[in-house]
């Protein structure tokens, strides 16, 4: 009888390989146990972005705790594109919904960038991460993205590695469209804060070496919305969609 692959995928930080025992976090038992009633001898599948995705085994079930027996691997690794996002923070909501579908539409890092209209008491890393991991486990990468501590947009300027084409999504003005770019990996998309970026961010951008300001059409979209179109672009025209 084939065996029907689990329903549940749980990211571990742990070594995963045959017979190894995988305690799981309180938060990850309660889901499993109280939530999804899942109970010993049910299967869960495990990734832990280094080691591809294998198949577990319940071996003890409690209240808040509970260890799994990595059983075989049923997945291999497979690499994301390299793409970073980098955003300017947005209202809690509306950022939840941008790094979720980051992670779903496979960006490799997720780096918030402070403007000048951005504001950044907004920002919750560990809830970001939560939100990050909780994608990953749905859509079935076997990486979680790297999160990068917030910086200010000029830090991050100053520092940018030569290599990567950083294709700055401008509405301001008639830049080019993403949609005829050729921007092989590696390669990183900005977005900016609600208000947008002020004169003096838009000209450092577009005076600097690895920056490409890029169109996403006519109209103007929410954050959100343009890092959603922008990573979608990308991934069909240079990334793991072709
Ligand atoms: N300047 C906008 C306005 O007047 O409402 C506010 C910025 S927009 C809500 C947020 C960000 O999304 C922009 O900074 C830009 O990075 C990106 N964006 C929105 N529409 C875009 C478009 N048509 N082309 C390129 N980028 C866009």
């Amino acid at each position: 009888m084939t065996e029907t692959a689990p329903k549940i995928r749980l990211y571990v930080d742990a070594v995963l390989s045959a017979g190894a025992a995988v305690p799981l976090l309180p938060d990850q038992a309660h889901y499993l146990f109280a939530v999804m009633r899942r109970a010993e001898g049910d299967s869960v599948a495990l990734f832990n972005g280094r080691d591809g995705e294998w198949r577990a085994e319940i071996a003890q079930a409690g209240n808040r705790r509970g260890l799994l027996m990595v059983l075989k691997q049923t997945r291999a690794q497979v690499p994301l594109a390299d793409l970073w996002l980098l955003c300017a923070p947005i209202r809690k909501a509306r950022m939840d919904i941008l790094v979720e579908k980051a992670v779903e539409l496979g960006v490799a890092r997720l780096q918030p960038v402070l403007t000048r209209r951005s504001q950044s008491e907004r920002l919750r890393p560990e809830k970001m991460r939560a939100h990050m991991v909780e994608a990953a486990e749905q859509c079935g990468s076997t990486v979680v993205p790297e999160l990068v501590a917030a910086q200010p947009l000029a830090e991050v300027l100053a520092g940018w590695p030569a290599d990567r084409r950083l294709l700055f999504c401008d509405e301001t003005r008639d830049a080019p469209s993403m949609a005829g770019l050729n921007a092989p990996p590696p390669a990183a998309l900005l977005i900016g804060p609600e208000g947008g970026f002020d004169p003096g961010e838009a000209a450092a951008l577009r005076g600097h070496p690895a920056c490409q300001p890029v169109s996403l059409g006519p109209r103007i979209l929410r954050a959100e919305t343009a890092a959603i179109a922008a990573i979608a672009l990308w991934q069909a025209l240079q990334g793991d969609w072709r």
